[in-house]
């Protein structure tokens, strides 16, 4: 698949150099620099007993009708795999530096059902890892699994999102895990209730496992 020459956020021609995002796209990307801070607002997401998270980040912060929007839908809706798999490489060139993905074994996408996968072709949660794993050297694994289709969540309040999502993800070959520290991928964090099923399913299968959590964007949490 191959990435139109324009800016992802504005549409404006790329220049050389430029990938994804011109330049001052780029430069103004609301980060959330959630990186810095060892426990900060994505930790509180997914606080729950049992459920240890080591470390939590955003690339930058998403709301439905920003511009900056355009790229967590174009990379999920419009078919641009490889838009996914650049913001993966970029975020990971960025915060490389400050250690964030020191230490990690294994970076997890979270699953995607497979009818759903069927339809879109492809799972930007896996693309992004990928474009992770590209500048890392940290391998992708495939040990999440979503074994159940679960409804939309769009109108729904938090506790109805969980309700709908902690039975979905399950494990495969856990013991392949044991004594890792794991890594999970996604493309935005809302609510938090996804990443907290996937975190769940890997505390509950896995005896001893470090868990830590990447995104592309972080909504305000609703
Ligand atoms: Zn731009």
């Amino acid at each position: 698949m191959i990435y139109p020459h324009v800016c992802a956020v504005c549409h404006d021609s790329l220049v050389e150099g430029e990938q994804v995002m011109c330049l001052r796209c780029l430069t103004e990307l609301p980060r959330t620099m959630t990186h810095t801070l060892t426990n900060n607002t994505l930790h509180e997401r997914v606080a729950a007993p049992g459920v240890a998270v080591d470390r939590a980040a955003a690339w930058f912060n998403y709301a439905r009708h920003n511009e900056y929007a355009r790229i967590i839908h174009d990379a999920k809706y419009h078919g641009m795999a490889n838009l996914a798999h650049q913001c993966g490489a970029i975020y990971a060139r960025e915060i490389a530096g400050s250690g964030f993905f020191d230490g990690v074994d294994l970076l997890l996408p979270v699953a995607m059902h497979r009818q759903k996968l069927r339809e879109r072709g492809y799972n930007q949660a896996r693309l992004i890892a990928e474009g992770i794993g590209s500048v890392t050297g940290i391998a992708v694994g495939d040990n999440l699994i979503a074994a159940k289709k679960h409804a939309t969540q769009t109108r729904k309040n938090s506790w109805q999102r969980w309700i709908n999502t902690r039975d979905v993800y399950t494990v495969a070959r856990p013991i392949e895990l044991e004594g890792l520290h794991v890594m999970l991928v996604d493309d935005v964090i809302t609510t938090g209730a996804t990443m907290l099923a996937c975190l769940t399913a890997i505390h509950h299968s896995v005896h001893n496992v470090t868990t830590s959590f990447v995104t592309l964007a972080a909504t305000a949490r609703g």
